[in-house]
């Protein structure tokens, strides 16, 4: 922890409690012998609640702080800064679905072949512009959707992005009606529409028996996930601008505002800033036949490309405004 420019090693991550941070007891005197409160603001709290799973309770008994003044809790080295606020480098691309499971069928093509198509384009773009690229899955292979956060989190990459194409089971007519691109962050949903499209992308875990799996998250679940979130809530929403900049005036159009969020099991554990992007419609004819051409399919990389390139410079130029260049 830093105050007032003094940096502490802490030896074990604090641990929150009904409202009070616990620290262990010889981080305490450590902290006392430099002279330095360890007060519980609201930022520190959400930093404390971001470390995740709970550490295991100190060996000594811990020393209660009373609150005193604002604390801000920031990596001692550059290596150290969280995605997000450090410089772009691993973009990792989940392509979704893959294997036993298809994702959502046209009448031409399946989700996980499109998507794999473009995630490749899209890795070739974005080594080309330099930057570290990952993918979860290059081959037509089944992962889970957890194992797909992991593989990120292990990389230690600095943005997630799920590739997906919509659906919709309805008659022949709302089909030809409902198309369009949408950008997804992990959000409580605010819409039945958002939900059911969380739903549908989450089905995959209970269908195949994934481990706790769900189709969706419970209250108490969100509730956990708070403090992580907002700390990735920024750069999340600000990747979607560049995505919805660089989208604009494509052969697909955009759906409702382009922008929605839920609680994609996909994002859940990725340490990161995140999008789900779903391309288009599969289960609408002519968005499906732009993203099963090769062209299309070229030009949806190209797009994502941008923003990711639109997205580290803006992470870069913000970086800058803080001095940390
Ligand atoms: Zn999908």
């Amino acid at each position: 922890m830093t105050r007032n420019g003094q940096t502490i090693e802490l030896s074990q991550a604090p641990q929150l409690e009904n409202g009070h941070i616990w620290i262990a007891e010889n981080d305490a005197k450590k902290i006392s012998s430099k002279a330095v409160a360890v007060p519980a603001t609201k930022a520190e709290t959400a930093q404390a609640k971001a470390t995740g799973t709970a550490p295991a309770k100190p060996a000594a008994k811990p020393v209660e702080q009373k609150p005193t003044q604002p604390v801000a809790v920031k990596p001692k080295t550059p290596k150290q800064e969280i995605a997000g606020t450090r410089e772009v480098r691993t973009i990792v691309i989940d392509p979704g679905h893959g294997g036993k499971d298809p994702g959502a069928s046209g009448k031409k093509s399946q989700e996980k072949d499109i998507v794999l198509a473009v995630a490749k384009l899209l890795r070739k773009n974005l080594a080309d512009a330099g930057f570290n690229v990952k993918l979860t899955r290059s081959k037509d292979v089944f992962i889970e959707l957890r194992q797909r956060a992991n593989l990120a989190n292990q990389w230690d990459g600095d943005l997630f992005i799920s590739l997906h194409c919509n659906a919709i089971d309805a008659t022949e007519e709302r089909k030809k009606i409902i198309q369009g691109y949408q950008f997804y962050v992990l959000r409580a949903p605010e819409s039945e529409e958002d939900k059911a499209i969380a739903r549908r992308e989450n089905a995959v875990a209970t269908l195949y028996g994934e481990k706790n799996a769900k189709d969706e998250l419970s209250p108490l679940e969100w509730f956990k996930l708070e403090a992580r979130l907002e700390q990735y809530k920024q750069t999340s929403y600000l990747f979607t601008e560049k995505l919805l900049s660089s989208f604009d005036g494509g052969k697909i159009k955009k759906m409702n505002t382009g922008v929605g969020g839920a609680g994609f099991m996909v994002l859940v554990g990725a340490m990161m800033p995140a999008v789900l992007i779903e391309l288009g419609f599969i289960s609408n004819e002519e968005d499906e036949a732009y993203m099963m051409t090769k062209a299309g399919q070229q030009d949806l990389a190209d797009r994502i490309a941008q923003a990711v390139s639109k997205y580290k410079d803006a992470v870069h130029t913000y970086r800058e405004t803080l001095g940390r260049n």
